[in-house]
């Protein structure tokens, strides 16, 4: 294995979901929902795959789902992008990161991101041999997470390639406000970086958020420099399909379908029109959707307060971080890897997302996209903790 790929081991959810079949335990750990997405969508599938919809498509995408991405983000962003040229589909919104990663990055070029970050960005940098400059977001008196502008400010240098920014945040359920993506627009602007902007959970952001998604790519000048990346996974339950989508100006997008096209070339034919069809289900899918979830946030949240954890309720996505010092636990790896014997419920550590461990040394994950029964069970399972 290339030198640079040897500090990743598996992947923490692979690890803890192979930990739930084993033991059997409740899997509030890797993030996909037990329930299915949209009829509509899953008969466009069907249909597609019956009516002989199951050769190559072409490289960007089918032209149907190309155009539905780009109504969807005219219609709940007032962003207006060509689907001939300004947006590709990919194999899941992991794909769309690592092609624009190695699109932009250079060697030794630097990749700011907030910590902690999802797995694959991490990865992601170290395949283009990019290094990753981290900032870190904590827990702050106002009970959300927020992050220090300065450290911000020092992260970024002259050998700033590309910030990397996840909103609505994975793990900590952060959504970034507009005031301070305007600093990291500001930021961007002031060293001519480019952003990279992974909103796979546009859709989910809490009635009682400091603040609804706003795309980066809507603040002043940062369409041009900004690749704004989203996914059918989350927004339409479907985390197996593995369809993604990156949308920015053309030069950008056609660098980074260069990349992708000797990734996967092409990605799987009868799913997009499927998601084409997702997309444009109206706005009463999509508050739908969030209210649901919302109601299941209220739950896990309550019911892990109740068990004794220090909780964050989360203002987007469908996880929340726990603290477990309260319930004596001074490791969340050690925590999470001996859950399932104490109480059969799996989380997954937060600690192996942070570049400074120590940083996320006793902090645990769990992912609230569960039936209302699945998430009672685990919280009664967790109440014997205490
Ligand atoms: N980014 C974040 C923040 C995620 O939580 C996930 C997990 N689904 C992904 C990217 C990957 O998305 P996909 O499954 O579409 O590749
Ligand atoms: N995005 C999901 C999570 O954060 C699953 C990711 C994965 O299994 N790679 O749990």
């Amino acid at each position: 294995l290339v030198a640079r790929m040897r500090p990743f081991g598996t992947t923490i959810f692979a690890e803890m979901s192979a930990l739930a079949v084993r033991t059997g335990a409740v899997n509030l750990g890797q993030g996909f929902p037990d329930s299915d997405g949209p009829p509509e969508m899953l008969a466009a599938a069907a249909e597609a795959l019956r009516t002989g919809q199951n050769q190559y498509p072409p490289g960007p995408g089918i032209p149907a789902l190309r155009h539905a991405i780009a109504e969807h983000q005219r219609r709940f962003h007032a962003l207006t992008y060509d689907p001939d040229g300004e947006i590709v589909v990919t194999a899941g919104a992991t794909e769309a990161i690592a092609a624009s990663i190695l699109a932009l990055c250079e060697q030794g070029d630097e990749v700011v991101c907030f910590e902690p970050y999802y797995d694959s960005y991490a990865a992601s940098i170290a395949l283009a041999g990019a290094v990753r400059r981290p900032v870190t977001l904590r827990p702050g008196d106002d009970g959300r997470y927020g992050f220090d502008p300065a450290e911000l400010r020092a992260a970024f240098g002259p050998r700033t390639r590309l910030v990397l920014l996840n909103s609505p945040h994975n793990p900590t359920g952060k959504v970034f406000t507009p005031q301070e993506l305007a600093l990291v627009a500001d930021l961007c602007r002031e060293h001519d970086a480019y952003a990279v902007t992974d909103e796979v959970y546009e859709h989910l952001v809490f009635t009682d958020a400091a603040s609804g998604h706003v795309p980066l790519a809507t603040l002043p000048g940062m369409r041009e420099r900004t690749l704004r990346i989203s996914s059918a996974g989350k927004t339409f339950s479907c985390t197996g399909w593995k369809v993604g989508w990156v949308s920015g100006p053309a030069p950008l997008v056609s660098a980074v379908l260069r990349v992708k096209q000797f990734l996967t070339f092409v990605n799987a034919a009868p799913l997009q029109p499927a998601v084409a069809v997702a997309l444009a289900l109206p706005d009463s899918y999509f508050t739908g959707f969030r209210d649901d979830l919302q109601l299941r946030r209220d739950l896990l949240v309550d019911g892990l307060t109740d068990a004794g954890f220090d909780v964050l309720s989360p203002e987007g996505t469908y996880f929340v971080t726990a603290d477990v010092s309260a319930l004596g636990g001074r490791d969340g790896v050690d925590f999470c890897r001996s859950l399932p014997e104490r109480c059969g419920v799996v989380a997954v550590p937060t600690q192996v997302f942070y570049d400074d461990p120590e940083a996320g040394r006793r902090l645990v994950r769990f992912a609230f996209c569960k039936r209302p029964e699945v998430l009672t069970e685990a919280v009664t399972r967790l109440r014997g903790l205490a």
